[in-house]
């Protein structure tokens, strides 16, 4: 349980896997702080959602990743209200797929923003409250196809192998300050993000997953909880998939 009024900062935790992150952290009773893009985010239902399931505080803002202002403002926030970050989840992420020849500077660019600018922006503020206490843990999503690639994904694949080699660089950086940095690596996981692939695509997909299932968040929040806990404090700098032995 929550004695210390534990914290956890997540980006995007407003549906899919950010959001069984945040649920799966309130059950232990944590503050819950996250961000989300879409309009159609109903923010009073989910807060006395992350309530009814234990979270002692809830903050939930519309704010970019990519703002660092806005992003500024939510951290100190934070920190006004809990007066720590314990555990930093970078979860907010977007795909903008295309093969190589089609893809415009744009797509290209706003998944690299987002996805991997968004971490760097969110980590390099939250990180500065968390030296000052010499502990902290954080647990940023990367992606299988950051390991292995996808064809019509090179910006996201991009993305998500410069998360890892973020999360290794900050690991090196940050662990005489006691915070830990790793990255989780998730296969195909039933969320929004992957309901739009079309059935014969799915198919194809689950020929070559082993466990032959896409994979749930609740999987992937459990790892996540276990890299954001001092139950995994001897571990830092490391990439684990989460994939149904795909890779
Ligand atoms: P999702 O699309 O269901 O949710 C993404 C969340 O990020 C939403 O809350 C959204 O509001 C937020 N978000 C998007 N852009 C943002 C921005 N600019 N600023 C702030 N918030 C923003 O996605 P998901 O499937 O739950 O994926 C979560 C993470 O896991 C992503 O980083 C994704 O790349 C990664 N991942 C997902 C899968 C999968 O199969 N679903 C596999 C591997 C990795």
């Amino acid at each position: 349980m929550n004695e210390e009024g534990k914290t956890i900062f997540i980006t995007g935790g407003s549906r899919g896997i950010g959001k069984e992150i945040a649920i799966k952290f309130a059950k232990s009773g944590y503050n819950i702080v996250t961000n989300y893009v879409s309009d159609k985010t109903d923010v009073e239902k989910l807060k006395t959602e992350l309530k009814n399931e234990g979270a002692k505080g809830v903050i939930i803002e519309k704010a970019d990743v990519t703002n660092s202002q806005d992003m500024e403002t939510l951290v100190k926030k934070a920190i006004e209200s809990f007066e720590k970050i314990d555990v930093l989840v970078n979860n907010a992420g977007i795909t903008k797929d295309n093969l190589l020849i089609r893809m415009s500077e744009e797509e290209f660019d706003r998944v690299i923003e987002v996805n991997l600018k968004g971490t760097y922006i969110v980590t390099k503020l939250v990180t500065k409250y968390m030296m000052k206490k010499r502990k902290g843990s954080i647990v940023n999503l990367s992606s299988i196809v950051g390991i292995v690639g996808n064809s019509g994904q090179c910006n996201y694949s991009a993305s998500k192998a410069g998360i890892i080699g973020f999360t290794k660089s900050i690991a090196k950086e940050l662990a005489s300050r006691n915070i830990r940095a790793n990255a989780v690596a998730p296969g195909f996981i039933e969320t929004d993000m992957t309901d739009v692939l079309q059935e014969s695509v799915k198919e194809n997909i689950f020929k070559q997953i082993p466990l032959n299932r896409m994979g749930t968040a609740k999987e992937v929040a459990e790892l996540v909880y276990f890299l954001g806990e001092d139950t995994s404090a001897y571990i830092t700098g490391q990439v684990i998939s989460i994939d149904g032995g795909m890779s």
